[in-house]
């Protein structure tokens, strides 16, 4: 998609302003590449002709390139088509209770977890119900990821009766404490109505706080017909878009929610515990314009900085004793962030240059290796490592003395710059600069 924006854009480019003929073209090429990422024809016609009565409104007044002008008009327009600013879930009650529905395989158990986690995080007090009936198996899955993010779970593996279940769980919660029930349901492969029928009883009886509507963003055109069918039956309050850190095409949030006029809540990244994220329209519509997302990476990387361990490496930084334990221990936090090629492709530029490379865990193997061969005085004192010490170095970890040297060499930047940073004043300070 971003290609074919870029060349619908350029192709404005150097022209002095926007008029009807030239934007003519480059509006068709947009509509073309939206189609192609999913979106509805419908919407895209619509996002389409807002594109163009506002640029053609706004030709004289800015003095920018063409190009550029679109280029934020398109994406001012994405945002707001998706709802403008972020919406967050209403969580008061006593229980407040959230029920998940959507298809099977949709990732509606790998959301409970994440969202228990998230919430549990924010200190709240979380009982996660298993109301998938049909398949002893889901029960198992919910269990293994409550015991994962330390959320406890409630499940009656002998009933058949998903509403009673959750009726009970509800009481269950009522009884310890816990200010939210979050209700894992059945899918099925494809909308049936028994599956909707009984969707459609829990929510009448337990009234949820929230209902959310979870979709796989990877099925294009039918996520957007699933949504449909869905909110007709249910009228939830919310969708959660699953699986974006595929090879997804931002396309489904447009449609989808230009279809049901509802808030898109949350997007899920990834299978693991940590792989959500509030929907932020705007960022979305960077993705899709292939901008980069790269206030989603700040975000993560923040959220996963072990913050006791941020605060003893400041100190360190602060006092010029950074060593290659530390090292060893920013590589660990980078690794919790996730899939580092997926956090490195939200880089903008990245992504292209990245399609070919294999960066993941493994990356970091060589540097591992390097570090755990050096003795504990080297690594808290770099300066000791001379020529033979490099070479025993890179005999021990199976690497060559000039990936060691390499090493060395960025390690020594490294701290060049944490010097200057604390002439700056507070090494802390410069790095909540750069984050
Ligand atoms: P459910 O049937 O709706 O409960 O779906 P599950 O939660 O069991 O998920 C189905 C499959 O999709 C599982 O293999 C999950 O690990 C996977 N999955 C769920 N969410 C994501 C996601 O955001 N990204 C990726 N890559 N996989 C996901
Ligand atoms: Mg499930």
């Amino acid at each position: 998609l971003s290609v074919k924006l870029d060349r619908a854009i350029k192709t404005l480019k150097g022209q002095g302003k926007i008029s009807e003929i030239n934007v003519a073209s480059t509006i068709k090429e947009i509509r073309r590449a939206l189609v192609e990422a999913d979106v509805n024809y419908k919407v895209a016609k619509e996002v389409t002709d807002g594109i163009k009565e506002k640029a053609l409104g706004r030709d004289v007044l800015i003095a920018v390139s063409p190009g550029q002008l679109l280029t934020k008009i398109v994406h001012e327009e994405l945002t707001s088509l998706m709802g403008g600013s972020q919406a967050d879930i209403n969580i008061t009650g006593d229980p407040a209770v959230i029920l998940i529905s959507g298809l099977q395989g949709s990732g509606k158990t790998t959301f409970t977890g994440k969202l228990a986690n998230r919430l549990k995080k924010q200190g709240r007090q979380v009982l996660l119900v298993a109301c998938d009936i049909y398949r002893p198996a889901a029960i198992d899955q919910l269990k293994v990821l409550g015991e994962q993010v330390g959320v406890e779970v409630y499940a009656e593996p002998e009933n058949k009766n998903a509403l009673q279940i959750a009726q009970n769980g509800i009481a269950q919660a009522k009884k310890t404490g816990k200010k939210i029930v979050i209700v894992d349901t059945a899918g099925r492969l494809a909308v049936d109505d028994q599956m909707m029928a009984e969707i459609e009883g829990l929510k009448k009886s337990l009234k949820p706080t929230e209902t959310l509507f979870v979709v796989d963003s990877m099925t294009g055109q039918d996520a957007v017909n699933t949504a449909k069918t869905f909110n007709e039956r249910l009228n939830f309050d919310g969708v959660v878009l699953t699986k974006l850190d595929g090879d997804t095409r931002g396309g489904a949030a447009l449609s989808i929610r230009a279809v049901v006029d509802k808030p898109i809540k949350f997007i899920s990244t990834g299978e693991k515990m940590d792989a959500i994220d509030l929907f932020h329209p705007d960022r979305m519509a960077q993705r899709i314009l292939g901008m980069g997302d790269v206030v989603s990476l700040v975000e993560k990387a923040q959220e996963a900085f072990d913050q006791q361990e941020a605060d003893r490496i400041n100190k360190k930084i602060r006092k010029n004793q950074f060593g290659f334990d530390d090292f060893l221990s920013q590589i660990d936090q980078i690794k919790k962030m996730g899939n580092i090629k997926d956090l490195m492709g939200m880089i903008p530029g990245m992504g292209k240059a990245l399609k070919d490379v294999d960066v993941d865990d493994d990356s970091f193997k060589p540097i591992e290796a390097i570090i755990k061969s050096m003795t504990p005085k080297e690594r808290e004192n770099p300066d000791l490592i001379n020529g033979s010490r490099r070479q025993r170095i890179a005999k021990g970890s199976g690497t060559s003395v000039q990936e060691v040297n390499n090493l060395m060499k960025q390690f020594e930047q490294m701290r060049k710059m944490m010097k200057t940073m604390n002439k700056m004043g507070g090494a802390k300070a410069a790095l909540g600069n750069m984050m």
